[in-house]
């Protein structure tokens, strides 16, 4: 079969922006989202967590998976919105919880350290507004970790952890992902955390596109080893959702099929066994993966509760379990 999806990076990103949907986006004006949870930190404690969304700029790249230029403003941000953001956003928590609160999260669906989407002149402002935390988490792309990094690790007064989306430890799939890295700069990257003194954690993709669901666990086992290698203290799992028109294309061409359930429990399984760090399942829409009525909700408390306790679990059997035919 004859694929639509282009083999040229710059045309195979055309391909990707022209397949967008259109539907509003945020501007400057929108508020942040925020999100409480909690996780085990890296010394076995349980972390109260706040996410904060920031709406920021686009983020330069165009993987194929990626939907997260919805929540993005087509524009670039006035100087000093992140952290007038920031700020909204911390007067809200303090109005609507009263846990304590050990970590926060913020996320700009792009990179913290892109120059273009929080400007270095405001990381002293924003490192000012984030003393009350123990640990600061921020995402990056590989290719934009550099002494920006380290300029904001001086001015923060906690920890700071850096994740970013290894995705998969095989350059030629990050090549069709559109991903604008390799296995080298992401390992580059690492070691400059590492140097740094800067916990990392990995967001690893379940079964991404272009690879097949025989292969997905396997190559899940192995990038999460590479990660881990590289020096990551924590990894996300991220089963693969079809967000976006592009992954539609690749689902109809036979390039991307959605991760069952069952991959995703085992390829948690798996890396949890490796005991070489705290490893959590994403659980967000879970039910999409697994539509079964009688065990769709134990296999999700089964998989909530081993996030918390970070060991494997008894399986959960299921007679009527289509997806595990
Ligand atoms: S680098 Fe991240 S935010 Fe940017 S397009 Fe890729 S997945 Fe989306
Ligand atoms: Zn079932």
């Amino acid at each position: 079969m004859q694929w639509s999806y282009p083999q040229n990076p710059s045309k195979r990103t055309r391909w990707i922006r022209s397949l967008r949907e259109a539907g509003e986006r945020p501007d400057a004006s929108s508020l942040p989202e925020l999100l409480l949870e909690h996780e085990i930190g890296p010394t076995g404690r349980v972390c109260h967590s706040a996410t904060v969304f920031l709406i920021n700029r686009e983020c330069p790249w165009t993987c194929v998976m990626c939907d997260l230029w919805k929540n993005t403003s087509p524009g670039s941000m006035p100087a000093g919105h992140a952290t007038e953001q920031l700020g909204k956003a911390l007067e809200r928590l303090d109005r609507e919880t009263s846990t304590r609160l050990h970590q926060i999260k913020i996320y700009n669906s792009g990179s913290f350290f892109d120059s273009g989407a929080i400007r270095p002149a405001e990381y002293k402002a924003i490192a000012r507004l984030l003393s009350r935390f123990e640990r600061v988490i921020v995402e990056c792309h590989p290719r934009l970790i550099n002494e920006r990094v380290t300029m904001f690790k001086g001015l923060l007064p906690c920890e700071l952890e850096v994740a970013m989306g290894l995705e998969i430890a095989c350059d030629r799939t990050l090549g069709l992902m559109n991903k604008r890295f390799t296995l080298a700069d992401y390992t580059q990257a690492s070691k400059f955390l590492h140097e740094a003194d800067i916990r990392q954690r990995a967001f690893i993709m379940v079964q991404p596109p272009f690879v097949t669901p025989e292969n997905a666990r396997n190559l899940c086992l192995q990038s999460v080893q590479y990660a881990f290698q590289s020096g990551a203290s924590c990894i996300s799992l991220i089963p693969t959702r079809a967000q976006n028109t592009a992954m539609h294309v690749l689902q109809s061409e036979g390039l991307f099929s959605k991760p069952s359930i069952r991959c995703l429990e085992q390829c948690f399984r798996d890396a949890l066994e490796l005991k070489q760090g705290r490893v959590f399942a994403d659980l967000w829409d879970l039910e999409h993966f697994n539509q079964c009525k009688s065990c769709s909700e134990k296999r999700s408390i089964r998989l909530s509760r081993m996030n918390d306790l970070q060991v494997v679990l008894p399986e959960i059997t299921c007679n009527n379990c289509l997806c595990l035919r």
